[in-house]
């Protein structure tokens, strides 16, 4: 049992949950909550950010498991023992996947990347797919080509002078003064601004416009949940800065009958209890729409809770598609509730012999009743409380003697 939960609930995830979970977690928060997306969650961002860095490593989950919040403010890790929620962003988006940019330092005059989630069905991921994404970015104005208004518009901020800065004098008091900067708001810090009437009526000056674009994603077979797809210098465009990359994150949706497991898939079937004795045949429909008979021949049972696999019908490898995992199917066999009593001395007969019995003279009968759990954690609590007083503890298991 952990201490408390609030870290794991912050990330939606249950304690016992594995590395992975807690990855896939904080992936889906992470990008949810970011600040160019949700800019009045910076709070959120902050949590699932420390929920994360505490949870994502072995020791700190080990003491917060143990101890809770307290616990870890003791070993060092107090409110100022955190990392900053987009260092361990960058971190996650920049490294964990591999992204081979090698982008630990960002290139100088580079815009910032984008990064957008992309949900695809397990059906994508085996048979490949192209998606279309709709995205909305800055681009640099045509018809201004990026100044903001004709050749020789810009002009020094008449306001600031060409500084940026706008300085304000106080007087404190007699004999002193304060000099406060602060940004001109005329050209917003920048210096220059553009000659209203030699403005660019395409981007009212802003040098860039908002556009539509059609990103074509190629979702290879085989590709696996958080996988990264890089457009590179699709960001936004920004005069003087390289663009950034767009960067599409896989989400696998979860599937009604596989689940996933590396380049295997799992899947559960229930069979009759007729068909787990004297054989069966079954068919599976593939996640590319073919269908597969699997057979298990008179004479062989099949038990409940048995394993076996179909190979070479898992997940394609991610870029060597012919290659595929196993499907493995795990039989669950449905026990008839009742049989009829008439039948059951030719049933005995078919099946294996019973052990022989040897019932001592002085064995007690008992009736056999179903287990609730919930009653009989109830009824034990009894028992205890009345011992306690004195008294007798009820007879949980009612004997009759013959
Ligand atoms: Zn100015
Ligand atoms: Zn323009």
């Amino acid at each position: 049992m952990v201490k408390e939960t609030t870290y794991y609930d912050i990330l939606g995830v249950k304690p016992a949950c594995s590395a992975d979970d807690l990855k896939k977690a904080y992936r889906k928060l992470a990008l949810k909550y970011h600040p160019d997306k949700n800019p009045n969650e910076g709070e959120r961002f902050k949590q699932i950010s420390q929920a994360y860095e505490v949870l994502s490593n072995p020791d700190k989950r080990r003491i917060y498991d143990q101890g809770g919040e307290q616990a870890l403010k003791e070993g060092g890790m107090g409110a100022n023992g955190f990392s900053s929620p987009m260092d361990i962003f960058d971190l996650f988006f920049g490294t964990a996947f591999g992204g081979g940019r090698g982008q630990t330092r960002r290139r100088e005059r580079r815009g910032k990347d984008v990064i957008h989630q992309l949900s695809v069905s397990l059906e994508e991921l085996y048979k490949g797919a192209v998606r279309k994404l709709a995205l909305q970015k800055n681009v640099i104005c045509e018809k201004c080509d990026g100044r903001g208004g004709k050749k020789g518009a810009v002009e020094q901020c008449p306001t600031c002078r060409g500084t940026g800065a706008r300085v304000q004098i106080q007087q404190l008091g007699p004999g002193m003064i304060q000099q406060i900067q602060t940004m001109c708001p005329d050209c917003h810090g920048q210096g220059e601004r553009i000659n209203p009437k030699d403005r660019c009526k395409n981007c009212g000056g802003r040098k860039t416009v908002r556009d539509r674009k059609i990103l074509e994603v190629h979702v290879d077979k085989g590709m696996v949940d958080g996988q990264k797809i890089s457009f590179g210098g699709e960001g936004d465009q920004e005069p003087g800065l390289e663009a950034g990359d767009i960067i599409i994150v896989l989400d696998e949706k979860e599937h009604e009958v596989f689940q996933r497991s590396g380049n295997d898939l799992i899947m559960r079937m229930n069979i009759e209890l007729v068909e787990s004795l004297c054989g069966f045949q079954k068919v599976i429909r593939t996640l590319d729409d073919r269908d597969l008979v699997i057979t298990a021949i008179p004479g062989e049972v099949t038990k409940h809770g048995e394993v076996k696999c179909v190979l070479n019908e898992g997940m394609p490898h991610y870029k060597n598609p012919f290659e595929k995992g196993r499907l493995i199917i795990q039989f669950l066999v449905n026990f008839p509730a009742t049989l009829p009593p008439e039948i059951v001395p030719q049933l005995e007969d078919c099946l294996p012999p019973r052990p022989e019995l040897m019932v001592p003279d002085n064995a007690e009968e008992c009736l056999l009743v179903d287990l609730d759990p919930e009653s009989r954690r109830r009824d034990y609590k009894n028992a205890y409380d009345e011992d306690e007083a004195g008294g007798h503890g009820p007879s949980r298991v009612q004997c009759a003697t013959h």
